[in-house]
């Protein structure tokens, strides 16, 4: 099964991705997750992706692309897989078709995560996440039981730097002009199924459940 989650940053892609990747038994593949440990090992496409994400803009799609085609290509994800943050522009989207299409490999659902503007901001003010596994918490709606405490490995929990006032509003601008229109791309597919991101954690992971 070839899933992707798609939504605004703080949407909870990176909350639910988890949950379905263990009930499909396919890899999670987030794009910002692959992004951010490349910073962390100071390769070079990490301090190039860095210069962008700091400012909450998009990296280039030639890169992210070549990034992801890259990690596609390695055998856990032959039978399936569920990505999170990627595609986010029309290029992004198209290139995945091409690539789905020469491995003769077919994506089987979108799901959109909807949540409103004032929601986002409020989720990502609270944010913090794991350095080490990048699984998300939030001070409010999901505190780890361990303050400052990765609930999974044990890792220590921080707020990304691009989870700042400026750069969320950056980024939440970036979404509605560059990603939205991949909503339309997917529903002239049939293929996407809106889900109200809204609702309580519990409720989310509910419908996606019963989408998948
Ligand atoms: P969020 O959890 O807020 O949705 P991500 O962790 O997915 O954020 O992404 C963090 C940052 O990494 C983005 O703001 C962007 O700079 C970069 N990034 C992640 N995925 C992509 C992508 N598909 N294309 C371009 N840039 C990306
Ligand atoms: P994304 O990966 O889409 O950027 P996350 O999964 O990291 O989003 O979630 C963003 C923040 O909102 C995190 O702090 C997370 O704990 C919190 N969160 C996720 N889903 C909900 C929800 N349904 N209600 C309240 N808070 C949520
Ligand atoms: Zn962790």
């Amino acid at each position: 099964m070839r899933i992707i989650l798609l939504g605004p940053p703080g949407a909870g892609k990176g909350t639910h991705a988890g949950t379905i990747s263990a009930l499909k038994s396919v890899p999670h593949v987030a794009s910002g997750d692959l992004f951010r440990k490349h910073q962390q090992e100071e390769t070079e496409l990490g301090i190039l992706a860095g210069s962008f994400m700091s400012k909450g803009e998009l990296v280039p799609d030639e890169v992210t692309i070549r990034m992801i085609e890259q990690r596609l290509g390695e055998d856990d994800c032959w039978q399936g897989i569920i990505l999170d943050g990627f595609p986010r522009t029309v290029t992004q989207a198209t290139a995945l078709d091409q690539l789905f299409a020469s491995l003769d490999h077919k994506l089987d659902l979108v799901l959109y995560l909807a949540v409103s503007e004032d929601e986002l901001v409020r989720r990502l003010g609270g944010r913090i996440t794991c350095r080490n596994c990048q699984t998300p918490y939030n001070l409010v709606s999901s505190p780890p039981k361990i303050e400052n405490v990765c609930n999974q490995c044990n890792g220590e929990l921080y707020q990304r730097p691009d989870d700042t006032a400026d750069a969320v509003r950056q980024r939440i601008q970036v979404f509605t002009q560059q990603t939205i229109p991949l909503v339309d791309y997917y529903t002239s597919k049939g293929i996407l199924t809106e889900i109200d991101g809204e609702q309580d954690i519990s409720e989310v992971q509910r419908a996606l459940i019963a989408a998948v």
